[in-house]
């Protein structure tokens, strides 16, 4: 099952780039594993899926802690406390939900007392959703010149989780706002790479394609449903 759903997802990932006049091979698939076993991770990793998406720091280090691959990328994609900023630091590729220059400059510092480089994306609310974290697309660019100044941090783009709707047409528009401001951005704050555009998920990872995402997260389209039998933070 997982391998017709990976499969399946990677096609729909290759129509979507050549429907925008792009290269599959842009876009890199974060196949997000959040509450699955490592069994399901190995699975995706024999089928070649080398980055895997976590929320929760805890959860993604104990299967860090049992499966390390040398080319596996773990991206630690939710909300992230700044107390926990030292355990992520040399444990994940890249963090995408840098939400606020607290949380940052934490990172920097751990960055730095390690020597080493992170790539983290800023985290925007696009829809001003008050149940999402995330700046807001009017406080981003003040955000990213001070975040841009940070030692051992490289920042390298934008991520957005878009709302849930019925019809995944509607969130168009959030991912066109998100590319509208990395193109901005790369002008103003020219620190960053803005390399990379982290949107797209199970429902509307294909519409993110088409409005220029680099790097989709897809979770249940390949590891099925969730079942949380753990209440969630
Ligand atoms: C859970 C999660 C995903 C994956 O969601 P699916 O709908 O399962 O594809 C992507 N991004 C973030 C930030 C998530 O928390």
């Amino acid at each position: 099952m997982l391998a017709a759903n990976l499969t399946q997802v990677r096609a729909n990932i290759a129509r979507a780039a050549e429907r925008a006049g792009r290269r599959p091979e842009e876009i890199t698939l974060v196949a997000v594993s959040k509450t699955k076993p490592l069994e399901m991770i190995k699975i995706a990793y024999d089928l070649g899926v080398r980055d895997f998406g976590e929320n929760r720091v805890q959860e993604a280090l104990s299967k860090f802690a049992e499966f390390h691959p040398q080319d596996l990328r773990w991206h630690m994609i939710g909300h992230l406390q700044s107390n926990k900023a030292n355990k992520v630091v040399g444990a994940f590729a890249c963090v995408h939900s840098v939400d606020s220059l607290h949380l940052a400059q934490t990172l920097s510092r751990y960055a730095q007392k390690q020597e080493l480089h992170l790539s983290i994306l800023l985290e925007v609310n696009v829809a001003e959703e008050s149940s999402k974290s995330g700046m807001t697309l009017a406080e981003a660019p003040e955000l990213a010149r001070q975040i841009a100044a940070l030692p051992q941090l490289q920042l390298d783009g934008l991520m957005t989780v878009a709302p849930l709707v019925d019809d995944p047409e509607k969130v168009r528009p959030v991912f066109r706002a998100l590319r509208q401001l990395r193109d901005r951005l790369r002008n103003e704050v020219p620190q960053g790479s803005w390399q990379h555009l982290s949107m797209g998920m199970t429902d509307d990872y294909w519409i993110a394609i088409e409005e220029g995402s680099t790097i989709v997260r897809v979770g249940r389209a390949i590891f099925g449903e969730r079942v949380y039998t753990k209440e969630q933070p």
